[in-house]
């Protein structure tokens, strides 16, 4: 922690230590430095934004081995903008009319063990989920959470699109989702946004068949807190362009690089779109491109042991002060080795939520990861630990312990 006086000691906002991983209600990542670099050079001139997508559009198909990708103000915003691109396809009229969707297929379906919070986005744009399957395979009948004919079933004439969430522990797998619904002529939209690193899943998703994929910029990639990656088909990344571009103009002048966007394609030159409110300005796409070359240069198995290390010396210094601690090793749903520790009332003088609470009155603040804080466990990340703010945390959890 340096002595330099900051915008936040300036403005009187305390500052947070980030033991709990990437949150966005926290700040998400700290941004590559590069990143700031290339934003800040961005900043310098005028350009045509769509040039600028055109070209993250490339970078990201050479990545992810997808048609085209494009760069959005998040995950959630690709999630919207992808499901306004099932709905409107190439079709201008219905772009203009979104989110409402009166006569066009505008139905989502989902097995129900994938809704999440973020499927607001998918209905932001007009669509309604039709959610299927159960949410009991824990019944111990050998019951599943969907089954390839409720589907199969749900598919009808009004689906634009089937929406799946990537996590390790999720079924049914996506390339058996994804042949059910080609089958059926409809797109497969993929939420991934925390599901990098590792470096592989950048490509992984693509493979097994889904039509548009989505991931955070400013998560693992570290790239500016406001963008998001869509990766997929040219013909959703063509849609989603126009109606994320502010691309109104008289038809003569309608120019935009055809590598992105092809005026053959469309009735009309667009209206300003559903996505507008959305938009992504030159920094944060010079940003996100430099982070993105980056983060696929990285040395993954350096950083992974760079994590084990300051995870394990937590986990020493937690038993030190007298807590229980398991260390989880990295895995599909943790992309980072975490620290488990038990706070007993009886011993600790206090229980995990109320350490959780006061971890976050210390100045700087504490966040510790609180999932677990209602079954007495706190949970230790090192992903968003900078150099000496380990040792930190484990001072002031264990000053809060009598
Ligand atoms: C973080 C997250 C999002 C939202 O991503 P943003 O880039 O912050 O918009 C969506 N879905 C899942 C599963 C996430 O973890």
């Amino acid at each position: 922690m340096s002595d330099d006086q900051t915008v936040y000691d300036e403005w009187g906002i305390p500052t947070v230590v980030n033991a709990a991983g990437t949150k966005t209600r926290i700040g998400g990542s700290l941004i590559r430095p590069e990143a700031l670099d290339a934003m800040r050079e961005a900043a310098g001139s005028f350009v045509d934004v769509a040039d600028l997508q055109a070209r993250a559009s490339e970078l990201i198909a050479s990545i992810t081995g997808a048609e085209a990708g494009y760069v959005t103000s998040g995950a959630a915003a690709g999630l919207e903008l992808a499901a306004a691109a099932a709905i409107a396809g190439h079709d201008v009229g219905v772009m203009d009319d979104l989110p409402a969707t009166e006569g066009v297929a505008d139905e989502i379906v989902m097995p129900r063990t994938h809704r999440t919070g973020y499927d607001h986005a998918l209905r932001a744009a007009g669509a309604t989920i039709v959610d299927v399957g159960t949410n009991d395979p824990h019944l111990g009948t050998g019951a599943t959470n969907v089954e390839p004919w409720e589907l199969e079933r749900a598919i009808t004439d009004d689906t634009a699109a089937v929406a799946y969430v990537q996590k390790s522990y999720i079924s049914p797998p996506l390339a058996d989702v994804a042949e059910i619904a080609h089958a059926e002529d409809v797109p497969v939209i993929v939420d991934a946004a925390a599901e990098v690193p590792p470096l592989e899943n950048l490509s992984t998703f693509v493979e097994a068949g889904a039509d548009v994929v989505v991931f955070s910029g400013g998560k693992g990639i570290r790239g500016p807190q406001t963008t998001g990656i869509v990766a997929g088909r040219q013909e959703y990344v063509e849609s989603i362009a126009v109606q994320h571009l502010d691309m109104h103009v008289p038809a003569a002048l309608w120019d935009p690089p055809r590598s992105l966007v092809d005026p053959d394609n469309f009735d009309g030159v667009p209206r300003q779109g559903i996505g507008r409110p959305m938009k992504v300005g030159k920094e944060e796409i010079a940003g996100l491109l430099r982070a993105l070359e980056l983060f696929v240069e990285e040395d993954q198995a350096a950083l992974r042991e760079q994590w084990n290390r300051t995870a394990r010396s937590m986990a020493e210094g937690l038993r030190e002060v007298g807590l229980d601690v398991e260390f989880e090793p990295a895995d599909g749903t943790n992309r980072a080795p975490v620290v488990v520790a038990t706070v007993d009332q009886a011993t600790h003088g206090l229980s995990a939520r109320e350490l959780v609470a006061a971890l976050r009155r210390e100045d700087p603040r504490v966040y510790v990861g609180a999932d677990r804080a209602p079954d007495g466990e706190i949970v230790l990340n090192p992903m968003c630990l900078q150099d000496g703010e380990a040792e930190y945390v484990v001072d002031r959890i264990g000053s809060n312990l009598q």
